[in-house]
């Protein structure tokens, strides 16, 4: 009598580093308090994180998204987590009442090595995305500053004696090294200030070993966060099915068919909460069994 091999319970493994970073848990908490504490409107300057989910999360508790300090007057304005401008600082502080600043203390310090080197006489360089808002906050602190994505875009680029480059914090040491290559034997002087954030890495790092080892792939985060983007670039080159998703309400059961070994990853501005809810419900679709509870420790730098 032939027999049936019975069918294995797949299992769900959340990545070892996962999910929101420092920054992130430290600005969610700030607007939080802001939200409980204050009797007028509370509001972000731009979304506080790339994250549509958590933002409108947010608007159901009268938190609201201010674009620039033109459109509002009075209450509690919350600086965003990538950070702004000197000059969109000083507005927000003559509109506001109050203003509490969620700026990463990471992106501060790319902030203030800007400023640094810009008042030393370097000529700045920022390796980062053009018209990030985290690249243009550190940009506005020296305003000279040339914003390059890699070292292809030093070409026709006249160099002064002394460089000075920072680095948006999500940003790969890889492309930090060419770049710095690239500028040795073509400046006098090269200064190096290395303001990447770990988070990133250490999440870029999981979420591949993570990737070669299973059948599926689901990454949580905002299709507008170039962290969660990049997290779901690194997987699709380690497996063949992933799924980039922003909440538990887009995971379809037919994901999961024949899978025996389930991976879950998130981005940076994705909360812990947010990664529980999807891993139920990639539970419920695959009949699978959580193997390794989420957890997200990296505290950034
Ligand atoms: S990724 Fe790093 S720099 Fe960006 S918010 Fe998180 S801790 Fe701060």
């Amino acid at each position: 009598m032939p027999t049936t091999k019975p069918k294995t319970t797949p299992t769900i493994t959340v990545a070892r580093e996962a999910g929101a970073c420092y920054g992130v848990n430290r600005a969610l908490d700030l607007v939080e308090k802001a939200a409980s504490e204050a009797t007028g409107p509370v509001r972000t300057l731009g979304p506080l994180i790339h994250n549509p989910a958590v933002v409108s999360e947010l608007e159901t508790r009268g938190v609201t998204v201010a674009s620039s300090p033109d459109e509002f007057s009075g209450g509690t304005l919350v600086l965003r987590t990538h950070g702004v401008t000197p000059i969109e600082e000083e507005r927000a502080r003559a509109a506001a009442e109050r203003v509490i600043d969620a700026t990463c203390p990471f992106v501060i310090r790319a902030h203030r090595a800007a400023e640094k080197l810009d008042s030393e006489g370097y000529q700045v360089i920022v390796l980062g995305e053009a018209g990030h808002p985290e690249v243009m906050g550190t940009v506005g602190h020296a305003p000279e500053a040339i914003v390059v994505e890699g070292a292809a875009d030093l070409d026709g680029v006249e160099l002064r004696g002394k460089v000075g480059v920072v680095v948006q914090t999500t940003q790969s040491r890889a492309r930090l090294r060419e770049l710095v290559s690239e500028l040795i034997g073509r400046a006098g002087e090269v200064r190096v200030v290395d303001t990447i954030c770990e988070a990133t890495s250490e999440r870029q790092a999981s979420a591949s070993a993570l990737a070669s080892e299973v059948d599926v792939m689901v990454v949580i985060g905002g299709r507008n966060s170039a962290n969660t983007c990049r997290l779901a670039e690194i997987c699709s080159g380690r497996c063949g099915r992933v799924h980039h998703i922003e909440g538990a309400a887009e995971l379809e059961a037919s994901w999961f068919d024949g899978a025996q070994a389930i991976g879950v990853t998130a981005g940076a501005s994705t909360p812990q909460r947010q990664i529980d809810v999807v891993c139920s419900r990639v539970a419920e679709l695959s009949g699978g069994m959580l193997e390794v509870p989420g957890t997200s420790s990296a505290e950034g730098k």
